[in-house]
């Protein structure tokens, strides 16, 4: 019986760890490629949840106006509600990503469950848009074991962010976007934004669409071009000291990992997503 509970709290456990990336700290110093780490100079402008017919067409209006491309992170059952909206973001030269079939927390997926939806997402906006995506952003950001050897299978490479606006609360307003986004921006860097509230339904897309001249702005100012996410290569590349890891989803330390400017060295023995941290 003992032995049972041992087993299922260390199957839970296997499940459940790489769901720590998550966590700010130990992602940004031990995962800086999957922390939303870009070239230096650069920034990757990032939305997640879309497409929404309501509000996602805004957002492109705005970012055709200030000439900006974006990566966005769509969820496969708004894709089948507004399809057009998923041509339309690819026909303005956005990219998209898999952000799941629907926003559920993958720690609560099957594997199998895990890489069915997945799969129909990734099948899905290549169908529409004629490419196959290559990014994939979880849920809450919360990655299950399970959804990373999904990913590594379906030639998805998994991303997080390293700034974001808090953009989904009731709160939050331009200005509290503006200014968590900008404290938190090193050179280079991700941003998470949200062009639409389908997990809230609270209509706090309005305040992100608010904040987003602001912000592209701000990142001119410091000197950082704002754009999409690289291709997971170049997002290598821009690493020296990362190497693509066993699952392709994250560096494997080699020397010392730098990123925005810090040395972080990993503790021995670390392989990315495989330990619990
Ligand atoms: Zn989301």
């Amino acid at each position: 019986m003992k032995a049972a509970a041992a087993l299922a709290t260390l199957a839970l456990a296997a499940h459940a760890a790489p769901a720590a990336a998550f966590l700010p700290g130990p992602r940004r110093a031990l995962l800086p490629r999957l922390a939303g780490a870009t070239t230096p100079g650069q920034v990757a402008l990032t939305f997640d949840d879309g497409p929404s017919a309501a509000s996602t067409p805004r957002f492109l209006r705005v970012l055709a106006d200030h000439d900006v491309r974006a990566t966005f992170f769509l969820l496969g059952v708004q894709a089948q509600r507004a399809p057009d909206v998923v041509r339309a973001i690819t026909a303005a030269g956005h990219d998209v990503g898999v952000h799941g079939w629907d926003h559920r927390c993958l720690l609560r997926r099957s594997p199998r469950a895990t890489h069915r939806d997945l799969r129909a997402t990734r099948d899905l906006l290549h169908r529409l848009t004629g490419s196959r995506p290559c990014w994939f952003r979880p849920p809450y950001g919360v990655f299950s074991t399970a959804s990373l050897i999904s990913a590594r299978r379906l030639g998805l490479t998994p991303i997080l962010w390293s700034t974001w606006g808090f953009d989904w609360t009731e709160s939050c307003t331009p200005g509290s976007i503006r200014r968590r986004v900008t404290g938190h921006l090193g050179n280079g860097g991700t941003i998470l934004l949200h062009d639409s509230d389908v997990t809230t339904g609270n209509g706090a897309w309005r305040a992100t669409l608010g904040a987003l001249p602001g912000l592209i702005e701000d990142c001119r100012r410091r000197g950082l071009a704002v754009g999409p996410l690289p291709r997971p290569e170049a997002a290598v590349e821009a690493h020296p000291g990362v190497e693509p890891g066993p699952s392709g989803f994250a560096g494997r330390r080699t020397t010392v990992v730098k990123w925005a400017g810090e040395d972080r060295v990993p503790p021995p023995g670390f392989e990315p997503g495989l330990n619990a941290f």
